[in-house]
């Protein structure tokens, strides 16, 4: 039998060995280098053994530490790599902000291993399912508990009997690159990790509250898109309790592009609200010689007042009269010259194309606790991003492994 110190030598030059061995791939390239399970088995199986063995050996070592921004992009798995936003330049901005989901900046290389392995976890979105549409970007990559928020979703517009109605017109899906939130670039968008994704984004516009023309939305829909139907889209309720909610933001969108479709339409639309929430007695008549009021070239202030005071406006609603009239027609001037709908909504392009255009089952079946549970951030306090949903706090996937 060999003694215990022989056995130890012998496993001193096996592990010496199998570090050699891992030299070539030890800077730059390990993160390529794809294993099998047997492989790595027994890569673990020799550096196990001669840890054991080997206690009170130092065995030399040339692996060098990183050192370098290019060292460590390059061990990152080719997956990352393409998917990080402006490739090299990206890592270089977000590196830190990268690592510290996956353990800190102190050890980058433990990090980016548990990154590599987090993102070898990410699989094919293939929402919805093919039966219904082939929207765009179908097949982004998400994390499979997205993935499974996804199946709940569907199997509840499955069982309410409108999967085909909320789910056929989809165009695109996905979202998914690893980059600053286009809303506070202090932060990595949930995008980054596969937890979010964004449907429609062009007829769903990310837009600004202060861009939002939320005053003309209440006045010409009466619905306020920060008042209780939002709140109620904020919480994962059941289904049936959701669907209102929805309904009631997507009515208001189509009521407001209604509104901004025609001068007549505005006139009609403006009509309305002067007399049921202004208590004016206006004619459609008299909304043409307001507009023409509003838009004379000189200051007609004071005649758009008067004009509206014969109409039995009272005094403390005048102003107020008064700004709607200059901010809808100025809004239907910039209005016209909208030719597409914009990711990054404006006043105009959402009086043009609406602000949110998923059917309202597929909102609350996204929000739903019955179906996918996840946060809509068309019911944010602040900027509304109508075409991005994601896990919930609470519902994200570990990364530190
Ligand atoms: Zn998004």
């Amino acid at each position: 039998m060999a003694s215990v110190t022989e056995k130890r030598r012998e496993m001193c030059v096996r592990a010496a060995k199998f570090r050699r061995s891992l030299l070539p791939y030890g800077r730059g390239r390990a993160g390529s280098i794809v294993l099998s399970v047997s492989r790595r088995t027994l890569a673990l199986d020799s550096r196990f053994a001669a840890i054991r063995m080997c206690y009170d050996v130092r065995i030399p070592t040339q692996e060098a530490p990183i050192v370098t921004l290019q060292e460590e992009f390059d061990r990152l798995t080719k997956f990352i790599q393409g998917n990080m936003k402006n490739k090299f330049a990206g890592w270089k901005v977000m590196r830190d902000r990268f690592l510290n989901h996956f353990g800190g900046t102190a050890d980058s290389a433990a990090s980016i291993g548990r990154a590599n392995a987090y993102y070898a976890q990410l699989v094919e979105a293939k929402f919805p399912g093919e039966e219904f549409a082939k929207p765009n970007g179908r097949l982004t990559p998400v994390h499979p508990r997205l993935r499974e928020r996804f199946g709940r979703t569907v199997a509840l517009l499955r069982a309410k009997g409108v999967a085909p109605a909320a789910l056929s017109r989809l165009k695109s899906v996905g979202g998914f690159q690893i980059r600053e939130n286009a809303n506070n670039a202090n932060e990595l968008s949930e995008h980054s990790f596969g937890c979010a994704v964004d449907l429609d984004p062009e007829l769903n516009p990310n837009i600004k509250k202060k861009m939002l023309p939320v005053s003309i939305i209440k006045h010409l829909t009466g619905l306020d898109p920060y008042g209780e139907h939002s709140e109620g889209l904020r919480v994962a309720a059941p289904f049936d309790a959701l669907l209102a909610h929805a309904r009631a933001l997507t009515a208001a969108s189509q009521d407001l592009v209604r509104a901004f479709s025609s001068s007549d339409a505005l006139r009609a639309s403006l009509h309305k609200t002067l007399n049921e929430q202004f208590d004016a007695t206006a004619s459609l008549g008299d909304l043409a010689e307001l507009e023409g009021l509003v838009r004379s070239p000189t200051d007609s202030k004071q005649k758009v007042i008067a004009k509206l005071t014969t109409l039995g406006v009272p005094h403390s609603l005048i102003a107020d009269a008064e700004l709607l009239l200059r901010d809808c027609f100025g809004l239907l001037t910039k209005r016209q010259q909208e030719a597409a709908p914009r990711v990054q909504g404006t006043a105009a392009s959402v009086a043009a194309f609406g602000f949110v255009n998923l059917p309202p089952e597929l909102i609350a079946a996204m929000i739903a606790a019955d179906g996918g549970g996840l946060n809509w951030l068309g019911s944010s306090r602040g900027t509304k991003d109508f075409m991005h949903f994601e896990l919930r706090t609470g519902d994200k996937p570990p990364m530190h492994g």
